[in-house]
C-alpha cells in the first residue's frame, strides 16, 4: 500500500493552494481529482472555439499587503506565476432602482469620492461606511458588528435611499444573494478588500493559476493525479483518519493510500458520503447550523463583435432589472429560473473579456453573464426537459441583453451555458454551492479548516469565505494546522 503524509480530496483552489505550501514545506502530498483537470471552479476551458471561463470575473490584487491572498501565494510559489491584470473599476451598475449608470473605482479614495458625487444626499453615511471599511480591511479580525446584516447596516447609513444601497452593493452575487442574511462583517472584508486592493482577472484564464498550483506542487516531488475519485476515508481503531481508497471514475481499480492527514477539498457533504457511517454523521452533524451557500448560473457567449461595439462601456456590468426598486429584492432573482422566462430577469453580473488585456482569446468575443441561481430550479426535471427550458432561459437573456446593447443578439455565434445543476455535478458540489456555506450574520467565528474528526481538514470555501481569497486563504490556515507539531 502506498503512503505519504498528506492525501487532499480534490484539486481545485483550495486543495491546490494547501498542497503546495504543503509540498514546498517538504511534507509528500497526494492530490487526487476526479475531473479531467485541476481548477474545479477555478477552470477556464475550450468549448468547440468559444473559451469559457469556469467562474473569474475578479478576485483582488493579491500583492496588495493586507489581500487575504498574500501569503498563501508567496508560500505556495505562484503569486508572480501568473499576471494579475487590473479589471479597471470594480463594476459598473446600472438599473433597478439608479436613475442613471454609475461607476465605482477599484480605490478606496477613488470611490468615496465617485460616491460622493453621485449621492450628495448620503453624504454623511458614505463617511462613515468608507471608515469603517477602511478601518475593517486593515484589521479584519477586529470584533464589533457581529450579529448585524448588509441590510441591517445599509438601513442605518442611508435610510430608505435604496439607489445608493445599490451603487455600493451592486455586486451582490459575488457574495450571496440577500443583504438581509449576508453578514455585514463578511461585506465589508470583502467588498473592502476589492476596493483596497483593487479588481483583478488572471490573464489568460483561472486555470492558469490552478495550473501553476499544480507544477509548483510536481516540482516539490508530490503528485497530482486526475480521473481519479476518491470513494473512501479510512479510520483507525482510535477513530483518526488514516488514509483514503480512490478509483477510476468507473469505480474500478481500487487503490489504498494511507496518511495520518487527509485534507477536503470536496465539500464537507461529499467527505461524509466516503466515511464510515457513524463518523460521516457526526461530521456532518458539526455543521448542521450552516446551510450551503447561493449557487451561481453562467452564460457564456461568444460575439463576432466586441461588447463594446453594443455599448457595454465596463469589464465588469452589474445588471439590476427595472423590477428591482430595492437592494433586497436581488434576493427574488435567484428563484426566478424554477419557471419559464416570462418577463422577468435575474440581476446579471457581466465580464466583458475584451474589456481589459485579459488574455483571453478572441473572436469570439467572450461575455460571461452569471447571476443567482439554486438547485431545486432545475433539479425536478429529466434531462431533455432541463435542456430545452435552459435553452429559453438563455434565449430570454440573449433578448434582454439585446434590449440594453442593441444589435447584441444577432452578434452571438457561440454559447454555453452552465447552472446550478451543473455546478452540483462538475464540481461534486452539494447544492450546486459556490461559496461553500452561506456567509450569514455572525458565522464568521464558525469557520475554520479543523473538523471534529482527528486528521482530518478542510482547505475549500467551507473553510472560510468563499471565492478566490478567502479560499486561497483559509487553504493557507490549513497548512499551518498540518504542518503543528501533534
Ligand atoms: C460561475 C461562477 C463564478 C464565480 N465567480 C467568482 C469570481 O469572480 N471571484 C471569486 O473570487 N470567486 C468566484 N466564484 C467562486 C469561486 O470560484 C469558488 O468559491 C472557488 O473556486 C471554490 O474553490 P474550492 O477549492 O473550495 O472548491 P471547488 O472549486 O469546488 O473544488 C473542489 C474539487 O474537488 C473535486 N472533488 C469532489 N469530490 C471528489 C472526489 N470524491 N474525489 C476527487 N475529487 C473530488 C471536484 O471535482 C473539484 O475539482 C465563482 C464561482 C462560479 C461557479
Amino acid at each position: 500500500m502506498a503512503r505519504v503524509d498528506v492525501v487532499i480530496i480534490g484539486a481545485g483552489l483550495g486543495g491546490l493552494t494547501a498542497g503546495a505550501i504543503l509540498a514546498r514545506e517538504g511534507r509528500t502530498v497526494l492530490v487526487i481529482e476526479r475531473s479531467n483537470s485541476v481548477g474545479g471552479a477555478a477552470s477556464s476551458y475550450k468549448v468547440g472555439d468559444l473559451f469559457v471561463e469556469g467562474s473569474l470575473h475578479a478576485t483582488t490584487d493579491p500583492h496588495e499587503a493586507h489581500d487575504p491572498k498574500l501569503q498563501a501565494l508567496i508560500r505556495a510559489g505562484v503569486l508572480d506565476a501568473v499576471q494579475w491584470v487590473p479589471a479597471g473599476s470594480l463594476y459598473e451598475v446600472r438599473g433597478g432602482p439608479l436613475p442613471q449608470p454609475f461607476v465605482l473605482p477599484d480605490d478606496l479614495a477613488a470611490a468615496r469620492a465617485a460616491l460622493l458625487a453621485g449621492f450628495p444626499n448620503a453624504q454623511a453615511g458614505l463617511a462613515t461606511l468608507f471608515d469603517e471599511l477602511d478601518r475593517l480591511t486593515a484589521s479584519p479580525d477586529q470584533a464589533g458588528d457581529e450579529q448585524l446584516s448588509l441590510a441591517q447596516k445599509l438601513d442605518q447609513l442611508f435610510g430608505a435611499d435604496e439607489a445608493v444601497k445599490c451603487a455600493v452593493a451592486g455586486n451582490l452575487a459575488y457574495y450571496h444573494d440577500d443583504p438581509a442574511t449576508l453578514g455585514w462583517r463578511q461585506f465589508a472584508a470583502a467588498q473592502g478588500s476589492y476596493l483596497r486592493s483593487g479588481a483583478r482577472y488572471v490573464q489568460g484564464g483561472s486555470q492558469r493559476l490552478s495550473s501553476a498550483l499544480a507544477r509548483a506542487i510536481k516540482r516539490a516531488g508530490s503528485e497530482v493525479l486526475i480521473r481519479r475519485v476518491v470513494s473512501a476515508i479510512t479510520m483507525d481503531g482510535n477513530g483518526a483518519v488514516s488514509g483514503i481508497v480512490h478509483t477510476a471514475r468507473d469505480g474500478s481499480d481500487p487503490q489504498s493510500v494511507d496518511a495520518a492527514q487527509v485534507i477536503g477539498n470536496a465539500a464537507p457533504t461529499a467527505l461524509a458520503a466516503m466515511l464510515p457511517e457513524d463518523a460521516g454523521a457526526r461530521l456532518i452533524e458539526s455543521y448542521a447550523a450552516q446551510p450551503s451557500s447561493i449557487s451561481l448560473f453562467a452564460l457564456t457567449l461568444g460575439l463576432a463583435k466586441p461588447p463594446r461595439e453594443f455599448g457595454v462601456s465596463a469589464y465588469s456590468t452589474q445588471l439590476l432589472p427595472d423590477w428591482m426598486t430595492r437592494l433586497a429584492d436581488y434576493a427574488q432573482g435567484t428563484a426566478l429560473m424554477a419557471g419559464e422566462p416570462a418577463g422577468r430577469m435575474p440581476p446579471l453580473a457581466i465580464a466583458d473579456y475584451a474589456a481589459i488585456e485579459s488574455g483571453v482569446p478572441a473572436p469570439p468575443y467572450v461575455l460571461s453573464v452569471v447571476g443567482p441561481d439554486q438547485i431545486s430550479n432545475w433539479s425536478a426535471q429529466d434531462a431533455d426537459a432541463y435542456r430545452a427550458k435552459r435553452a429559453r432561459w438563455q434565449d430570454a437573456i440573449v433578448g434582454y441583453l439585446d434590449a440594453q446593447y442593441p444589435g447584441l443578439a444577432a452578434a452571438v455565434t457561440h454559447s454555453s451555458f452552465n447552472t446550478a445543476l451543473s455546478v452540483q455535478q462538475y464540481l461534486n458540489a452539494p447544492q450546486g454551492a459556490v461559496y461553500g456555506f452561506a456567509p450569514l450574520p455572525g458565522s464568521r467565528a464558525e469557520r475554520s479548516p479543523r473538523t471534529v474528526l482527528p486528521g482530518l481538514y478542510l482547505a475549500s470555501a467551507y473553510a472560510g469565505f468563499g471565492g478566490y481569497s478567502g479560499v486561497v486563504q483559509s487553504a493557507g490556515v490549513c497548512a499551518d494546522l498540518v504542518l503543528q507539531p501533534r
